[in-house]
């Protein structure tokens, strides 16, 4: 194996730990602490896993718990007015509707509902906008914690070829105008992408956020790249993501494991995140 392993969880609790600081400041200084509403609708297993780790990661380094949890038949109506209810609550800092919501209800009017202040999650059509723009905004979590795990790997992005497989607005999307922004040359390669292979192998950065498990093998990969798997699959053999691991391994200059690689970052921004709107929310900039 020739590849450094980018150690996500680490980093992540590294991340927590200087959060936990940041917030005990903020909290000793504002006279609050920031606060997060997690709005969970229906019972959707994996969703009340996701919720409830959000929720006890957030207490651990002070934010404090506003979490609704509507029934699984709460119509649009009734989620419109919880969200316009916590958007003027000024002990709300941040505002996160858990998805996917049960069938039958379109998200993306209710995702809209939220304050661009309050988007923890980034997904709202103004922080898009916002992130477009290069303006200052909340961004998306999964994206900015792949730029954070580049970044704690010491992996140069400034210059460097980038490709990213997968163009949604919850990652690749995000991620390309992210990459784009820190100055690198940016490919956003998709399912329609002829010889996938040949575009990724001109990679230094590697992200693969396709969802389709293994896709990304070791003759997708320059030797020496960096290689970041958004991927996350169940199996019966556990947790997988959408590169070969022990393949890949052999070629890149750094890899990400699944699990313990970009999935624990996507929490640790979100609670960055929730920092980051009370800041703006007292008039601060960031
Ligand atoms: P998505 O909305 O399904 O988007 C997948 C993207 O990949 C699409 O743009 C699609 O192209 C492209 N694609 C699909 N098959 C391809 C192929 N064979 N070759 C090249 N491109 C292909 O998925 P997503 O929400 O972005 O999530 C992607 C993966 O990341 C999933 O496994 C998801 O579970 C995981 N994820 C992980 C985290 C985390 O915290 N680690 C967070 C979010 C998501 P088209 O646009 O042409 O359809």
């Amino acid at each position: 194996m020739t590849a450094q392993v980018i150690d996500g969880a680490a980093i992540a609790a590294r991340l927590r730990e200087r959060l936990a600081d940041d917030i005990r400041a903020f909290t000793e200084a504002s006279g609050a602490a920031p606060g997060l509403a997690t709005v969970l609708v229906g019972e959707d297993p994996a969703s009340q896993v996701y919720v409830a780790s959000k929720r006890k990661q957030a207490a651990a380094v002070g934010i404090v718990d506003h979490h609704v949890h509507l029934d699984g038949g709460a119509s649009a109506a009734e989620i419109a007015e919880t969200i316009e209810r916590l958007a003027g609550d000024p002990a709300v800092s941040g505002i996160l509707l858990q998805l996917p919501l049960p069938e039958g209800l379109d998200a993306a009017p209710l995702i809209d509902l939220i304050p661009a202040a309050k988007d923890v999650d980034g997904l709202t059509t103004l922080s898009a906008g916002l992130l477009a723009r290069g303006k200052p905004g909340l961004r998306p979590c999964t994206p900015s914690g792949v730029i954070e795990l580049l970044d704690a790997a010491g992996v140069e992005i400034s210059g460097a070829r980038a490709v990213v497989v997968g163009r949604s607005e919850l990652v690749g999307a995000p991620l390309a105008q992210l990459l784009t922004q820190r100055d690198a040359t940016v490919t956003v390669a998709h399912s329609r992408t002829r010889d996938l292979a040949a575009v990724t192998r001109a990679a230094d950065i590697l992200v693969a956020a396709a969802g389709r498990p293994g896709l990304i093998t070791a003759e997708h990969v320059q030797p020496g790249a960096a290689v970041i798997d958004v991927g996350i699959h169940r199996t019966p053999d556990g947790l997988r993501g959408d590169v070969d691991y022990d393949g890949v391994a052999e070629v890149a200059g750094w890899i990400t494991p699944v699990p313990g690689g970009v999935g624990p970052m996507t929490i640790a921004m979100l609670l960055r995140n929730t920092l980051l709107a009370a800041r703006m929310q007292r008039g601060e900039a960031i």
